[in-house]
């Protein structure tokens, strides 16, 4: 346990740091950012000045979209943690999802019958799901099929012992399973570290998951991998399940009607 709260620790820290920097760095990129665009549109230089601009107005770019990706991890805390459905979060996940995985990626979406009450930032379990299937999408170059599903189990004594950062009890639980390429153990060991990465330099910065990792760990849960070279990989996610409001399902009693005089 306590190698997992200084890895907490650690992560928050880092977090912190990442983005207080990311934040100044946002700032100073807009003004690179608006005096390339207004040298370029002066005509400034000819021919290859203008080339050279369009360069450096192309890095820039990309270097604020590293900035905005260090912000959410920053921002891993529940800010605005809210008794939420974890169906709701796949309820119009496919329409969201679909242009970006292609057409030679099948997306199954399966959400439970009953209501999964989590306590948990919306906007930050959209950023997880986010970052499960854009992995899992660039995981199967070739094409493939993700399946995304939503249930409900109880951790007993021994499995939260096994693993450590939960409590035995009710969890909701979210399965991203893609027939991908899979990892080696000694990519999976690594996976939510913060800038671990195995993708090119302009696709991946290795913060999808550390930040993945910041959200489920602080809302209480927990997250594990399965993941086999060649056949695909299986991301399960644990977040406790929140009391239910009464008077919803088994709560209390229907209110009695007022007594007419
Ligand atoms: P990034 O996507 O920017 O590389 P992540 O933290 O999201 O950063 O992922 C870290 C690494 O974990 C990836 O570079 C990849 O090697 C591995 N990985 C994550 N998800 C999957 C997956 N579904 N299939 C195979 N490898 C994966």
């Amino acid at each position: 346990l306590s190698d997992r709260s200084a890895q907490a620790e650690r992560l928050e820290s880092l977090g912190k740091l990442a983005g207080g920097v990311a934040h100044d760095f946002n700032n100073l990129l807009s003004i690179i950012l608006n005096y390339t665009d207004f040298a370029i549109e002066q005509g400034a230089g000819e021919g290859t000045a203008q080339d050279d601009l369009a360069r450096v107005r192309g890095a820039a770019d990309r270097a604020r979209m590293l900035c905005r990706q260090l912000l959410i991890f920053a921002r891993s805390e529940p800010a605005n943690a809210e008794a939420i459905d974890l169906n709701l979060i796949l309820a119009d996940s496919r329409d969201l999802l679909a242009p970006m995985l292609g057409e030679h990626i099948e997306l199954s979406v399966n959400r439970a019958q009953q209501p999964l009450l989590v306590h948990a930032d919306r906007t930050q379990l959209d950023q997880v799901l986010l970052n499960l299937i854009i992995n899992a999408r660039d995981a199967m170059p070739q094409g493939g099929a993700i399946l995304v599903e939503v249930g409900d189990t109880e951790i007993d004594e021994d499995q939260a012992g096994a693993q450590p950062a939960i409590r035995p009890g009710h969890y909701a639980e979210l399965l991203v399973r893609d027939t991908g390429t899979g990892m080696p153990p000694e990519v999976a060991a690594h996976i939510f570290e913060p800038f671990f990465t195995t993708k090119s330099n302009d696709r991946g910065t290795g913060l999808g998951l550390a930040t993945v990792y910041g959200i489920v760990t602080k809302a209480g849960g927990a997250i594990n991998v399965e993941s086999e070279p060649g056949a695909g990989t299986t991301f399960r996610l644990l977040l406790p399940i929140a009391a239910e409001p009464a008077g919803r399902d088994h709560g209390a009693p229907p209110a009695r009607p007022p007594v007419a005089h």
